[in-house]
């Protein structure tokens, strides 16, 4: 928290009470060293706000009291008013338990304990008026209450006057006793110490504009709500602090780099980038791939570093515009590199721009984990003199012993593989001045995640394929009709196609996993007996697998049976099928980015996705919304909607998960678009933010986001 509230009244409260990050929470009453122990391990609060912002995850409506002869044996949870009139200990070692006889009037209902007894009975009496909370069962002929929350009547007002907190907590936290509602005792606790008062974080100037909910009210009604209305405002305030604080980050961070990071300027469009345009290219551009050509020109033009993302479907041909972008590198006397995640990937490029470059006078090298010492040996050398002009390679080239004459641009393709440490390390190739680098993904990214992970890089969108693409038919089939299955593909292959079946591959279930794919293999090869069938997966040695693909690729092979490793990049447009084995276990962005393999040649294409006939509900939507839609942002936002933003592909990946405590971007996009451009303002008022208007968000930012400096220079 902050060292001085800039309060209306002008005060400042001394800096020991406020700082509320520094104090330990484990000094706070009703805690103590055992039980501070636990909430760190398992919960991660150690500290005073660590506490606050431990937010309930559901709030249950208790704004009516039930009668005794209303409760029925199926009900939510519900509450009673009334009084113990007797207790009654039962039963022996496990089967012990505390049957209270609770009464309104209207009749009586047991409640019950098994666990907790002697404080369940020190703290209760009888003949005194309660609230009972919880949920009725029906037990023989009468109903009674498991383990319900029993308050004073007095404190009706704060058992949050209707709605009650519910707390995420773990076994090990209730067996020491800190269940919700112990967690809402503690959180009263500290409020109340701190006079119901939280230091604000975001200074009068924001309040004023922005009329959210003081930080002290929205902290008051968060943990106890004094009606829906209140709880609302609160969550929009600490939900826009959220996401406020994170856009201010990455903005005042893009912004530093611009100001003090300059580019490389490419200032020309020389020979290479207008003889290949002109003579070489075999298409004309898609309208799309021409606007983000422009963008990156005028990018790399500018004297500024360019650090943009180029996010585009599977197909929408972000290779070629990063080979356009490679050759105004060239232009310029620059070298450039692409990396891609895998060899397969790797090799797949190099081949590619070969085949684009052909007639050029342009040294291409190819550098991966496989180039043997004798080939290495040569290139190094050679890129070091500034000769080899395009390196294109996977994480071998960001080893140390890879060094370049004058690296111009980097190019980082289906950049959610790689770490931000080793994006970082490309950065480092030019020791004058940091490259420019282009990110390529086919992974979209729903809006409102690329605003916060990748908020600080300028963003190019392919929203086009290239023209004469058939839509792929998606289809869903149940893997009970095997047979149907193989006859629809042997029509597909006698007209010639090929067909690629792809297996899960899980972490964790390698062993099972690998065990389907050799056994889809020989039903394959059982079954298709008069065609080629070839297998890849991870097991095999580079050069193994590289066979079997090369089968693949060649036609000699007509079925390809894969684990995922055929995921990113392969291109073999002769391929028209795309069965997906256990779809069910696939996430969307997966599924989309396999089904992105067939599609590339004139011929319908087909993705059938093939899953067992019980599915949850989730899945069964997941497996819906492939068949429906072939636009890969839709299906980026529908998986954020489904399974919200701490499971999405690539961001875990990244290793740079956000740990977001309220706010969701699958559904608060309005409050972070809100807060962004708040931010934007604030910024461009006061880049520095050290007026006094907005000194204090300046310290805040520093408490935030200290430890985690700069990062986001390298992404
Ligand atoms: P991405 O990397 O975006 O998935 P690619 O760059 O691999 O897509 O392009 C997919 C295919 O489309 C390639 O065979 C490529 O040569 C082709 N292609 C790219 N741009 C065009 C275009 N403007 N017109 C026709 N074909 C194109
Ligand atoms: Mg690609």
């Amino acid at each position: 928290m902050f060292y001085y509230s800039y309060s209306q009244q002008g005060y400042e409260v001394p800096r020991m009470q406020l700082d509320l990050d520094k104090r330990a929470i484990t000094y706070l009453p009703g805690v103590g060293p055992r039980r501070a122990e636990i909430l760190k391990q398992e919960i991660g609060v150690s500290s005073y706000e660590d506490l606050l912002y431990y937010f309930p995850y559901k709030y249950i409506d208790r704004s009516r009291f039930y009668r005794v002869n209303e409760v029925t044996g199926n009900m939510p949870f519900i509450q009673l008013k009334g009084k113990i009139v007797l207790f009654d200990q039962i039963g022996e070692g496990r089967t012990k338990r505390l049957i209270a006889k609770f009464t309104d009037g209207t009749g009586t209902i047991d409640l019950v304990w098994f666990k907790g007894l002697a404080y369940v009975t020190q703290k209760l009496k009888t003949d005194t008026e309660y609230i009972v909370f919880g949920r009725p069962t029906e037990f023989g002929h009468t109903y009674n209450i498991v383990h319900p929350d029993v308050d004073p009547i007095e404190q009706a007002g704060q058992v949050a006057n209707g709605l009650t907190p519910y707390y995420n907590t773990t076994e090990r936290m209730k067996k020491a006793f800190l269940n919700s509602r112990a967690l809402q005792n503690l959180q009263y606790t500290l409020l109340n110490s701190l006079g119901w008062k939280v230091p604000e974080t975001l200074p009068e100037a924001v309040l004023a504009k922005t009329h959210l909910m003081p930080l002290s009210e929205a902290m008051r009604h968060i943990h106890f709500p004094e009606s829906v209305q209140k709880l609302r405002e609160a969550q929009v305030r600490l939900k826009f602090d959220e996401l406020f604080f994170i856009q201010l980050h990455i903005l005042q961070t893009a912004q530093d780099r611009k100001l003090h990071l300059r580019g490389i300027p490419f200032p020309r469009v020389g020979t290479y980038f207008n003889t290949f345009y002109k003579d070489y290219l075999p298409f004309e551009l898609t309208n799309a791939q021409k606007r983000v050509v422009k963008e990156i020109r005028a990018d790399m033009g500018s004297g500024r570093q360019m650090n943009r993302l180029l996010q585009g479907d599977v197909g929408s041909g972000k290779t070629l515009v990063g080979l356009l972008a490679m050759l105004l590198a060239l232009d310029n006397g620059c070298q450039a590199c692409m990396m891609a995640p895998t060899e397969i990937l790797a090799t797949q490029h190099y081949a590619t721009v070969k085949a684009f470059l052909q007639d050029m006078d342009i040294q291409v090298a190819l550098l991966t984990g496989s180039t043997k010492k004798r080939e290495r040996d040569k290139i190094l050398p050679a890129i070091a003199r500034g000769e080899i002009q395009i390196v294109i390679g996977t994480h071998a080239l960001i080893e140390d012993t890879v060094i370049f004459s004058s690296l111009g641009l980097a190019i980082i393709d289906e950049q959610h593989r790689f770490g931000v440490e080793q994006r970082a390390r490309l950065w480092k190739k030019n020791t004058q001045t940091v490259p420019h680098v282009l990110v390529m993904t086919a992974t979209p990214i729903p809006r409102t995640l690329a605003m916060t992970l990748y908020g600080d890089l300028d963003v190019s969108v392919i929203d086009e394929l290239p023209p004469g693409r058939k839509p792929i038919v998606t289809l869903h089939r149940y893997d009970t009709k095997r047979k149907e299955l193989f006859n629809f593909l042997r029509k597909e292959i006698e007209k010639g196609r090929q067909v690629y079946v792809v297996y899960p591959l899980i972490e964790g279930n390698e062993k099972l996993d690998y065990k389907s794919l050799e056994e889809g293999f020989e039903v394959f090869k059982e079954e298709f007996k008069e065609y080629t069938v070839c297998m890849v997966h991870g097991r095999l040695k580079p050069a193994d697998k590289e066979r079997e693909m090369q089968r693949f690729v060649s036609g000699e092979a007509q079925i390809l049976l894969a684990t995922t490793v055929i995921e990113v990049g392969v291109n073999v447009p002769n391929a028209s099928v795309m069965v997906i084995e256990s779809a069910e276990r696939f996430g969307l962005s997966q599924l989309h980015q396999l089904r992105g393999r067939v599609g590339r040649g004139a011929e319908q294409s087909y993705c059938i996705l093939v899953s067992s006939y019980k599915l949850s509900h989730e899945t069964r939507k997941r497996l819906e919304i492939m068949v429906n839609s072939n636009n890969g942002f839709e299906i980026a936002e529908a998986d954020l909607r489904l399974r919200g933003q701490g499971d999405i592909e690539g961001t875990r990946q990244s290793g740079e998960g956000l740990d977001l405590k309220i706010a969701n971007l699958a559904t608060d996009g309005q409050i972070l678009q809100y807060a962004r451009s708040i931010a934007a303002e604030i910024l461009n008022e006061d880049p520095q933010l050290m007026s006094e208007t907005y000194r204090l968000l300046n310290e805040r930012l520093r408490q935030l986001f200290s430890g985690k400096l700069n990062w986001r220079l390298i992404s």
